[in-house]
């Protein structure tokens, strides 16, 4: 890799749809990878990051409900920042709190406090102080567009009998959450800029995603995100900037869970032979257009909804090939897009005797099985 620094950024709830909004991030989305069809395996803020920096699914990494977020198994998991650390990065993470991500691994863990902290400020100056060391791993938490919404939303609708309300305000809500965006791309210009006063512009590999989207009313019983595994919350975005790459858009289907063992590739970290990593390097999608989409899982289980569950997932979906399958456990029901011709996912088509279905069906039951995540379909086999 002719990058030797590496920095992955995650704009949190931050929306695919409102890159086009943010000329900053929209021109490097142009000037570099972009994987259009990345997804979030599991669509909340600290599942989503346990994940991607374990490698590991949430059953693996011990992170698999609300209520779970400081089980991570800590004594088991070599995590990305602890491989990259073994591999001669000064390492670095930034967020709001312990819960986030593991701390393992991070020469520095630091916290703000997301009410009072300047992030530009912050983070640009500590682009500078990164800029002396030989080689850094630096992730940045933005957290300000889902701080700003969240605290418009929260406020209004913390009195639950006015819920309804929200999912009938669809546009009020975009609009809202539109004018968050520049916040997130501001941050953009001004990393951007670091990048460039520091000399580090051609030897630093940028990588920015989104945990998962935010959903603005289109899913009746999700206000932000984390309650279902629809699209307007899994499907995110991920720009792989690296110097000296020319820009491509990678629309094969790929998952967070991926990301462990593409940012070791490009580090050149070798991931240890006992290692239990379960994605794998994206790089083969980048220069193999005829590759596989790759299968991706999704598990959730929300704090509030329809199906409150935060002592353990009860939501999964599997995508193939445009179709995608849900099957809520607590209901025990199910449901199935075509997501190429239904995009809002507003027709389920889920019907017992179709092949497709039952394809994807063994899919997830092997999946669900292979990572010993117990649902009540366990019972049926
Ligand atoms: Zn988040």
């Amino acid at each position: 890799m002719s990058a030797k620094n590496i920095i992955l950024i995650t704009l949190d709830g931050f929306r695919k749809d409102k890159i086009g909004l943010c000329p900053s991030l929209k021109s490097i989305k142009e000037n570099s990878y972009y994987f259009s069809e990345m997804n979030t395996n599991v669509p909340y803020t600290f599942a989503a990051h346990h994940l991607i920096f374990s490698g590991m699914y949430p059953s693996r990494n011990g992170v698999d409900g609300y209520y779970k977020m400081f089980n991570f198994k800590k004594d088991e998991i070599t995590t990305l920042a602890q491989l990259l650390k073994e591999n001669n990065y000064y390492t670095v993470s930034e967020t709001l709190d312990e819960s986030v991500l593991p701390r393992q691994g991070f020469d520095e863990y630091n916290l703000f406090d997301e009410k009072t902290v300047n992030l530009k400020k912050r983070h640009v100056e500590l682009i500078k102080r990164l800029s002396k060391k030989e080689k850094f791993f630096a992730f940045l938490h933005f957290t300000d567009t889902h701080l700003h919404y969240v605290r418009e939303i929260v406020q209004k609708y913390e009195k639950s009998e006015n819920d309804d309300e929200y999912y009938k305000l669809k546009k009020e809500n975009n609009d809202k959450y539109e004018a968050c965006t520049p916040l997130a791309d501001d941050y953009i210009a001004e990393i951007k800029n670091a990048l460039d006063e520091n000399g580090l512009s051609e030897n630093t590999l940028l990588i920015i995603i989104s945990d998962h989207g935010t959903g603005l009313g289109e899913k009746h019983g999700e206000k932000f995100y984390g309650v279902f595994v629809y699209e307007n919350t899994i499907n995110i975005f991920c720009i792989m900037h690296i110097p000296g790459k020319s820009p491509r858009i990678i629309t094969k289907q790929c998952s967070t869970i991926d990301l462990y063992s593409t940012i070791a590739e490009l580090a050149e970290a070798k991931i240890g032979k006992k290692s239990e990593i379960q994605g794998e390097s994206l790089l083969h999608l980048i220069e193999n257009p005829s590759a596989e989409n790759r299968v991706v899982f999704v598990e959730t289980g929300g704090l509030y909804g329809p199906w409150p569950s935060p002592e353990k997932h009860n939501i999964f979906c599997v995508k193939m090939d445009g179709k995608k399958l849900i099957y809520n456990d607590t209901p025990q029901s199910w449901e199935f897009y075509d997501l190429k011709n239904d995009p809002n996912e507003e027709n389920n088509i889920y019907e017992e005797n179709s092949k497709v279905i039952a394809n994807l069906k063994k899919q997830l039951l092997k999946h669900l099985k292979e990572n010993n995540i117990k649902t009540k379909l366990i019972n049926f086999r």
